[in-house]
């Protein structure tokens, strides 16, 4: 029998070349795997990378240059140089030629390291002449600055023994080594480290916030250590260590709020920066626990204020007990950090929660923090939020106006807002340590990276995420390369679908890993990823079973129409109250039976140059509500979310519910009513 199994598979692989051409042109099939983190036996060759004894990291930041954003991404970076961040010198007491970051007497605290930070970054990614100019003036002077004990910086933060300042500065000061190679970086940073290592334990990080984001100065003593491998960087790092608040217990403790607050601990700030301190240690240490530590605050934080879409929670200064409605609203500066810290845990742990976490506030909270033409912007941002108004009649902890659109006021957000955008975008694509390639955050995009043996490849992203559910790479290189591919599958994603040329690849492809294409790409090679996002009714039981809608990566919330009334400012740069003109008071009808409010499509469009718009909102939903006539503002700002089922009147009506990112008056979080 075995005699005649033989010539007849010789006869069709003879017909099949026939009909196809030379064996040898046969593309290989893809090897289909998935995994749920890269692997990290040893450190990428061509970037900078952990460097023994740290932990190998499965993913490694690109140079600034390598990710270049496209489509609405690059929109947002457009509009951020032409709105208040490009131009925010004429705006901002601190950023004249008095700050004493320029003058280098006196004193210049946070505000312009803040702003330095994203605005260096935008230029970097727009190639922009003007703004990369206006970086280099800044930082010659902290150069300049450095005198020979190794201090830098305006001289009285250090007469106060206050190193939160150079902290930000030190990040800005990165960005210009990864933009331009220049080595006076490397020479400031270590001898600002000696100045640091010398000092006695008591002047080290003593208080207030520099102690509780020493984290962010532990974070640069390793990527300088990545590069220059001086030995005292280490033993400086576990200084830092134990001189920076404790991050690794659990935060939130009952009964001892008042502690909590009065440390610093409940600053929604703070614990978007601090939490993830210990998984930076962890590359360093190696206890795995101290990685729990991070994910059980994220949680602990989360669980309690953060029942509300858009991946932020309740804390309008500080988180306040009680105070866990979705109508406490979350500091745009917390916006930024949490987002960066998430992308700094997505580099350490490769765990892709953690790119889904920075794609929520980036999408769904982060644009609706800013008017569209990023000219202005508010302190806080609230899931449900139907007053912008400049009154200050809300129950926030701070008082004045806190909600209305201005770009004059609200001091730190508005220059640390500036790194929001850039640092998601220099993110979306790292390589990984086995000289591969992963596509981590999505949006549309270049990236041009070395991998394999250092072969120089570029893939385009050309995609309209999260308005798009397909993805479309294209591979461009100069002769075949082999090297793996990393995709990322959102966690909300149940099924995930490959085509690879055309031919649908087969493989475990679910939410919470990443697929992993390893073969020989050839120029041309073409990968489509494809999500197929369900619309989900998500329960808050915690909230009085009040209900939120998502679809993939989006939140959803009422559209309400705004008035937009102009109350101070001047004329190029106006302050903006944003009224509502429609009713906002709807709960989402369920059936008597119990069944689930039923959401559809309405319609899904391209999206424009500037997609944050309720206008230009790329995807509509409808859904069947009613009034809840009992659910009232408190002053001017919303009621907490009544209990569910809430007494609902009139007939139900179909609504439309919008990205929430494209909402500036919103809400998100809603009760349930019978129809
Ligand atoms: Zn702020």
């Amino acid at each position: 029998m075995k005699y005649l199994v033989i010539p007849a598979l010789l006869l069709a692989l003879v017909f099949l070349q026939s009909r196809i051409g030379p064996l040898t042109e046969l593309p290989a099939p893809p090897e289909a795997a998935s995994v749920h983190v890269p692997p990290a036996a040893s450190p990428n060759q061509h970037y900078p990378s952990n460097r023994a004894p740290l932990a190998v990291s499965p993913l490694v930041k690109l140079p600034i240059g390598a990710v270049e954003p496209r489509g609405w991404l690059m929109a947002q970076l457009q509009l951020m140089r032409d709105g208040f961040t490009g131009r925010l010198s004429e705006l901002s007491r601190f950023l004249g030629d008095d700050s004493g970051w320029m003058t280098l007497k006196g004193t210049g605290w946070e505000e312009m390291p803040y702003w330095l930070k994203g605005y260096g970054d935008l230029g970097y990614l727009l190639k922009d002449v003007g703004l990369r100019k206006e970086t280099e003036r800044w930082l010659l002077q902290a150069f300049k600055s450095q005198g020979r004990d190794g201090y830098f910086g305006p001289p009285d933060n250090r007469a106060a023994n206050d190193l939160w300042p150079n902290m930000v500065m030190l990040a800005a000061l990165q960005s210009f080594y990864e933009a331009t190679g220049d080595r006076r970086v490397l020479s400031l940073m270590s001898r600002f480290f000696q100045f640091e290592f010398h000092l006695p334990a008591e002047e080290l990080l003593p208080g207030s916030w520099q102690k509780l984001r020493g984290g962010e100065n532990l974070e640069s003593v390793y990527w300088l250590y990545n590069r220059t491998g001086e030995s005292f960087l280490l033993d400086l790092a576990r200084r830092l260590f134990t001189r920076t608040s404790d991050w690794t217990s659990p935060i939130l403790t009952p009964g001892r709020d008042k502690d909590w607050v009065e440390s610093g601990f409940y600053h929604g700030v703070n614990i978007a920066m601090g939490f993830r301190e210990p998984a930076v240690y962890y590359q360093h240490a190696r206890d795995p626990e101290l990685l729990k530590a991070v994910e059980r605050n994220y949680r602990l934080v989360m669980d309690r204020y953060g029942r509300q879409p858009g991946g932020m929670f309740g804390a309008d200064e500080n988180i306040r007990p009680g105070k866990d409605d979705p109508r406490q609203g979350a500091e745009t500066c917390t916006m930024v950090e949490f987002m960066a810290s998430f992308e700094s845990l997505l580099k350490i742990t490769g765990v892709t929660a953690w790119a889904d976490r920075a794609e929520e506030v980036a999408f769904n909270a982060l644009p609706a923090s800013m008017t569209p033409d990023l000219k202005g912007l508010h302190y806080l941002t609230a899931a449900n939020l139907v007053s912008c108004d400049s009154t200050g009649e809300h129950d926030f902890q701070n008082t004045g106006t806190l909600v209305s659109y201005d770009p004059w006021s609200y001091r730190c957000c508005q220059h640390n807002v500036a790194f929001g955008w850039p640092y998601f975008a220099e993110h979306l694509w790292m390589a990984t340590a086995d000289n591969g390639l992963a596509a981590t955050l999505y949006a549309p995009s270049e990236v041009r990276a070395k991998v394999a043996e250092g072969a120089e490849v570029s893939v385009s992203e050309e995609t309209s995420y999260p308005f798009e559910d397909q993805i479309r790479l294209s591979l461009s290189c100069d002769r075949p390369v082999s090297f793996p591919l990393y995709l990322r599958l959102p966690g909300w994603a149940k099924t995930v679908q490959i085509v690879l040329n055309g031919q649908r690849v087969e493989g475990p492809f679910t939410g919470g890993r990443y697929a992993v294409l390893r073969r020989t790409w050839h120029h041309g090679d073409q990968v489509r990823i494809e999500f197929d996002p369900e619309i989900e009714v998500v329960d808050w039981p915690a909230m009085r079973g009040a209900v939120s809608v998502r679809r993939g990566p989006l939140w959803y919330a009422l559209r309400i129409g705004e008035k937009w009334q102009k109350y101070g400012g001047t004329e190029a740069w106006p302050a903006y109250e944003v009224l509502p003109t429609t009713p906002w008071n709807y709960g989402l009808v369920s059936g008597r039976e119990g069944t689930r409010p039923s959401v559809r499509i309405a319609s899904c469009a391209a999206p424009p140059y500037q997609p944050f718009t309720p206008e230009a909102a790329p995807i509509v939903l409808k859904v069947l509500a009613r009034l809840v006539p009992g659910w009232k503002e408190e002053g001017r700002m919303v009621g907490p979310v009544p209990a569910s089922p809430a007494e609902g009147a009139g007939t139900p009506e179909e609504v439309e519910l919008i990205p929430m990112g494209c909402a500036r008056l919103r809400i998100s979080v809603f009760p349930l009513v019978k129809d």
